[in-house]
């Protein structure tokens, strides 16, 4: 029996993990389908406080994990494929392997969003990606296209820069709503071309098995044409990681986990903490935050109950 489960190893999780192995409770960290959530795969964190020349992701975030580790966190690989949170103890099933705790903290964040379109996902790992910082250095000195109009769009068509001859940002719609410095940044960068009220219709080749173009249509008149390009990565935004507390936790029409306040959720001794719960925000620093408040709020509760 586990005082304390925290389902997700991204900044929300592993501070969690720090706050409740430090108030001694021993925590078991599921790591899920993307070790250190998003910071994994992005590049120079800029705005994490502490840091004033800025600090990779993929090193904050397994810095934050050994520092959970030298409190006696124990991390474990695998995802969370069902919960009972019907009763206490609350069981967590780990790839078939139930578990149970006293407290759960979902901490699960949210995973890339797909376009829909027909050979989308045929390609994937064959010029379609979700993710320039992991895929970015296979398009040395050759073309590329991102899609999507927010930070992630910019950020991810600026790295490409690094090794595209051209990158293609395709937007829906006219307006951006990334923030004005990423914007900025992206179109003060020669070598990205600004392509909106754009749709894409579908992704090019799956009989070579690559990407070799696009089928765009304009959002206004609806007319249609090709672009060759050799990757193709989809920036639009993402999905929370709630499907195994459906019908159980409360959540909105995305699936996003509604809060009871504070690091509640509606069942008393589950917290949320993170990207999973957080539409608005969404930063590392406040997902680090979140873990704070739900390991606080698991401290006192376990208290409370006399544990
Ligand atoms: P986002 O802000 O939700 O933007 C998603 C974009 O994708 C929007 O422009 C949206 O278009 C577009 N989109 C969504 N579904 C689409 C579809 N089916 N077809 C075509 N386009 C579609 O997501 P994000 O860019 O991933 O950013 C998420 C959060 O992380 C934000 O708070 C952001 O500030 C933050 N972030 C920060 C940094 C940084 O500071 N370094 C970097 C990355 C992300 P519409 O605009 O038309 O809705």
């Amino acid at each position: 029996m586990r005082n304390v489960i925290i389902i997700g190893s991204g900044c929300a999780g592993n501070t969690a993990a720090i706050y409740t192995a430090r108030a001694n409770l021993k925590p078991l960290v599921v790591i899920g389908h993307e070790p250190g959530g998003q910071l994994s795969i992005t590049t120079l964190v800029e705005n994490f406080p502490g840091f004033p020349e800025g600090i990779d992701g993929p090193v904050l975030v397994e810095n934050m994990k050994k520092q959970a580790e030298v409190f006696g966190a124990e991390y474990v690989y695998g995802t969370v494929d069902q919960a009972d949170l019907s009763k206490r103890p609350f069981r967590i099933s780990i790839e078939g392997e139930w578990h149970e705790s006293r407290t759960v903290i979902i901490a699960s964040g949210a995973s890339a969003r797909w376009l829909g379109l027909p050979n989308e996902q045929k390609l994937i790992g064959r010029g379609v990606s979700s993710c320039a910082t992991c895929d970015g250095a296979f398009y040395r000195d050759r073309k590329v296209m991102v899609v999507g109009g927010g930070d992630s769009a910019m950020e991810e068509a600026n790295f490409l820069t690094r090794f595209a001859s051209e990158v293609t940002l395709v937007h829906r719609r006219e307006h951006f709503r990334a923030s004005k410095i990423m914007l900025e940044r992206a179109r003060a960068n020669a070598k990205i071309k600004f392509l909106p009220s754009t749709l894409v219709d579908d992704v090019y080749d799956i009989s070579k098995n690559e990407v070799t173009g696009v089928r765009l249509k304009h959002a206004g008149n609806g007319k249609m044409w090709d672009q060759e390009v050799d990757g193709f990565f989809v920036a639009i935004g993402h999905i929370p990681n709630t499907k195994p507390f459906k019908g159980q936790i409360d959540l909105d029409h995305d699936g996003y986990i509604v809060s009871h306040g504070g690091a509640r959720t509606n069942i008393k001794g589950v917290f949320h903490a993170g990207d999973v719960q957080d539409r608005s925000y969404r930063q590392a620093i406040t997902a680090a935050g979140a873990g704070c408040m739900a390991a606080i709020e698991a401290e006192r509760f376990l208290e409370a109950e006399g544990h």
